[in-house]
């Protein structure tokens, strides 16, 4: 079996999905990347609320979209067959809050990540100066979009203080002359203004981390705090101490948290080393696959 989740896999699998699930699952264009490749969301349940779930901001990071399919089609065939969840009917959950998917954010990126510059419209030698401010040599490890910017220090939300670690475009880390330039960011932007979720769940490799923190002071703090907890319980994974700024501002979840006060959450899944491959997935998927029900019925209870 090949390591890597591509493109490819992820249209196979979005059409087979929609195919196989008609009736209960839409999925739609909310942009394009840079180069034209088509950005979707997919949307199971009825309900008028949403949690929204997005994967791949980062190229190399292409096994949170493997992550975010398989869970699409664990919660539509259990909507689709009425099953219950620790005695909670899934159908009833998602006819009250909805789960809306974006499966990769990046695909530029994951095309170049997965396949090599072939695959993309950006001349090879200005991909690799690109990779080489990052000391890197191998595309495999990339994480920006083509134009070399960072999809996730591209929101507004302490974007102004950043640190500047790399000089110009780069495979990783260059945050872009301000915030939201980049066509991917505005597709998540638009959307989630759009969407007025009540939770989201931005999912990245690796580490076995959650990042739960952006300001938040008294109610929503320990709302947060809580249903941090309650992730780490379930998936095993670290919290990120509140007083932890090495990733810290520019982020979706950053801005989400810091625009909308709602609960968001970056779930870093996977062990080093990058690119996390199939080796994991079974892991991967043991730690996640109750996450999005979780956050849903917490979110339901919370009111
Ligand atoms: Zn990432």
């Amino acid at each position: 079996m090949d390591a890597l989740y591509t493109l490819a896999d992820l249209e196979r699998d979005l059409a087979r999905l929609q195919t196989r699930y008609a009736d209960v699952i839409a999925c739609r264009e909310i942009g394009r990347s840079v180069e034209g490749r088509p950005l979707y969301a997919v949307r199971l349940g009825e309900g008028t609320r949403c949690m929204l779930l997005n994967a791949s901001h980062h190229a190399r990071e292409w096994a949170t979209t493997w992550l975010a399919m398989a869970l699409l089609w664990h919660y539509a065939h259990a909507y689709a067959t009425d099953a219950r969840w620790e005695g909670v009917p899934v159908r009833a959950l998602l006819d009250r809050v909805a789960l809306v998917v974006v499966p990769v954010v990046n695909p530029d990126g994951v095309e170049l990540a997965t396949r090599g510059p072939a695959a993309v419209g950006v001349p090879e030698a200005q991909l690799r100066t690109m990779l080489r401010r990052n000391g890197w040599d191998r595309f495999a490890l990339w994480k920006a979009n083509v134009r070399g910017v960072d999809l996730n220090r591209q929101y507004d939300a302490d974007w102004s203080s950043l640190r500047q670690v790399v000089d110009g475009p780069a495979a990783a880390f260059y945050p872009g002359v301000r915030p939201a330039t980049e066509p991917e960011v505005r597709a998540m932007i638009a959307l989630t203004r759009t969407l007025r979720p009540c939770a989201t769940l931005a999912y990245h490799t690796a580490g076995e981390e959650i990042y739960w923190y952006f300001g938040q002071t008294d109610e929503p703090l320990r709302r947060d705090r809580a249903l941090a907890a309650g992730l780490a319980r379930l998936t095993g994974y670290r919290l990120i101490p509140e007083d932890d700024r090495t990733a810290y501002g520019g982020g979706y979840t950053d801005w989400v948290i810091a625009t909308f006060g709602i609960p968001a959450f970056t779930l870093e899944v996977g062990r080093e080393p990058h690119p996390v491959d199939r080796r994991q997935f079974a892991r991967i998927w043991r730690q996640n696959k109750e996450v999005p029900f979780y956050l849903m019925r917490e979110v339901v209870r919370l009111g």
